[in-house]
């Protein structure tokens, strides 16, 4: 589950028990089959314990959740009422993606341009080779291709917050599972990154 209070995924850890993580921290996400209301997705993530562990976190809680949506209930001090903050911040998500201003993006190397995207899209994260950077698998939600692309820690974890550039992996990869992370961990660190501007 999401705590909107810390920005982070509230999972568990066989070490230390609860453990909140941001999604950079995530390393691979499978919607699991199934039509379930709302979809889960089967995730692992990279822990404080220097583990990897498995978790599951709902489709709501990976797209909406950081956005501020179901937030809860907060006492308004203008008012003194009590208010709903979901009800608030989920209003200005809306009218911002309405304005055009996406929360996610990525670079589409299939369709050579920029393209609004949610975190359900992501398939695999991992470091990069380069700085602080963070490489993450996209399949996109429109001609379903895999790209790679190599952002900041705030462009996958602070929602509106979308790096000016990024880097992209010029190759277009395997849609098959376990190819594809091989694939992944190869163009990751072999450097191969070309500079693409993310203006949507
Ligand atoms: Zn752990
Ligand atoms: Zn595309």
């Amino acid at each position: 589950m999401y705590d909107p209070l810390r920005t982070r995924y509230v999972l568990s850890c066989p070490v230390r028990g609860e453990t909140a993580v941001t999604l950079s921290a995530f390393r691979r996400l499978e919607r699991l089959p199934g039509a379930a209301h709302p979809a889960v997705y089967a995730i692992s993530f990279a822990c404080a314990c220097g583990d990897e562990h498995p978790g599951l976190v709902a489709h709501d809680d990976l797209d909406w959740a950081p956005l501020g949506l179901g937030a809860g209930s907060f006492f308004d001090l203008m008012t003194d009422l009590p208010g709903d903050a979901g009800d608030q911040l989920g209003e200005v998500a809306a009218s911002r993606i309405r304005a055009g201003d996406w929360p996610w993006s990525f670079f589409c190397y299939a369709e050579d341009r920029p393209k609004p995207v949610f975190p359900s899209s992501f398939s695999l994260l991992a470091p990069g080779s380069i700085g602080s950077l963070v490489g993450v698998a996209v399949t996109c939600p429109d001609c379903e291709s895999r790209s790679i692309n190599l952002v900041s820690h705030a462009h996958i974890d602070l929602p509106f917050h979308n790096d000016a550039q990024v880097g992209v992996v010029e190759h277009v990869f395997e849609a098959d599972a376990e190819r594809a992370i091989e694939e992944f961990q190869v163009e990751l660190h072999s450097g191969a990154f070309d500079t693409r501007r993310l203006a949507l």
